[in-house]
């Protein structure tokens, strides 16, 4: 870079590093989606995941290695917390996925392994980064959070980068909250709701949505549906509903909810006048649908050795 100062060369030279992530596994699926897990260090690798669509590219990024919240129905939340990613190590992901893929990326969502808003501070510079045009210039409709509920955090975003927002409900009461979402503990409905409708306050921002994971005999019944309307429409929050099928783990301790279970809680919430999806599975051959990934790497002699055949750019290079 040539046109640039001399000495401010020197000083990137001096601080700064080009690297491309360091990829450990690439799948792909019978379905099309693809899985990249990427060595993190010290043993640790996160996993981003690419959902091809007709219409649209996908793109499911991580925020953590492994998650604090540890909700009990997720596999990242059952491997503990090893650390944030940096902003580079999350848009990085990104970068990635655009360089490997015949298709475009149109849409992100931090839905990935860890809680994205436990990670603020790297999290924002990279979602600017996504918005920036020029960067990625993708829009602010097509960027999405998904939160389990970080009440504080959620009202910074709201100022510093208002992207689409997804809210990880599962449950329409607290005594059950506490249980599948343990933040809730720390951040109850009441105060959620309020979180919600402050995010959702200058219209006319984008209905929040709301992902609701279907789980046998725990959250699933017609009375479960019910009460979940009765809170939302008590305070009076404009959303829509994405019920996400379980997608089980080995030792999970939960199953499934029945289709027919399903059907008739997305029936009901229709009827109640919500705007009611239910996600497709998608990649679960390669443990790339929601709440698989785990990241989870035991055996160290595999990564070196694959680490070995990943082109890294080394310190002070400047392609
Ligand atoms: N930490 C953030 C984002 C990552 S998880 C959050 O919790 O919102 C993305 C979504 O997948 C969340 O709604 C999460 O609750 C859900 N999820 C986690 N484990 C799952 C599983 N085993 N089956 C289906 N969905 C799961
Ligand atoms: Fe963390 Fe989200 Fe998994 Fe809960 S569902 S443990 S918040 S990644």
């Amino acid at each position: 870079m040539t046109d640039l100062a001399k000495d401010f060369r020197a000083g990137l030279q001096q601080d700064a590093v080009i690297l491309p992530p360091a990829v450990l596994q690439d799948h792909v699926s019978a379905d099309g989606t693809r899985k990249w897990l990427f060595d993190v260090g010290n043993g640790n690798a996160i996993e981003t995941v690419f959902i091809p669509e007709t219409d649209r590219g996908t793109l499911c990024v991580s925020s953590q290695a492994g998650c604090t919240v540890a909700c009990p129905f997720c596999s990242t939340g059952r491997q503990g917390f090893n650390r944030n990613l940096t902003t580079a190590e999350i848009v990085g992901q990104l970068w990635w996925a655009r360089h490997e893929l015949q298709q475009p990326v149109t849409n992100v969502v931090m839905m990935g392994m860890g809680e994205p808003l436990l990670n603020y501070d790297q999290l924002v510079p990279a979602l600017q980064l996504m918005l920036d045009d020029d960067a990625y210039g993708l829009s602010r409709r097509k960027v999405t959070v998904s939160t389990s509920g970080v009440v504080p955090m959620m009202d910074r975003l709201a100022r510093d980068c208002p992207v689409a927002l997804a809210v990880s409900l599962h449950a329409p009461t607290d005594a059950l909250r506490d249980v599948l979402v343990p933040l809730n503990k720390k951040y109850p409905l009441k105060d959620l709701m309020a979180a919600i409708r402050r995010y959702s306050a200058p219209a006319p921002r984008d209905f929040i949505t709301f992902e609701y994971v279907m789980l046998d005999a725990v959250n699933d019944s017609l009375e479960h549906a019910r009460a979940l309307v009765r809170l939302v429409k008590t305070e009076e929050i404009s959303c829509k509903f994405n019920l996400i099928p379980f997608n089980p783990f080995p030792n999970s301790g939960y199953r499934k909810s029945p289709w027919s279970k399903v059907r008739a809680f997305a029936d009901l919430l229709t009827q109640e006048g919500f705007v009611t999806t239910i996600r497709k599975t998608r990649g679960d051959d390669i443990d790339a649908a929601c709440g698989q990934l785990a990241g989870d790497i035991q055996d160290r002699t595999r990564i070196t050795q694959k680490l070995k055949s990943v082109p890294i750019v080394e310190k002070g290079a400047t392609s």
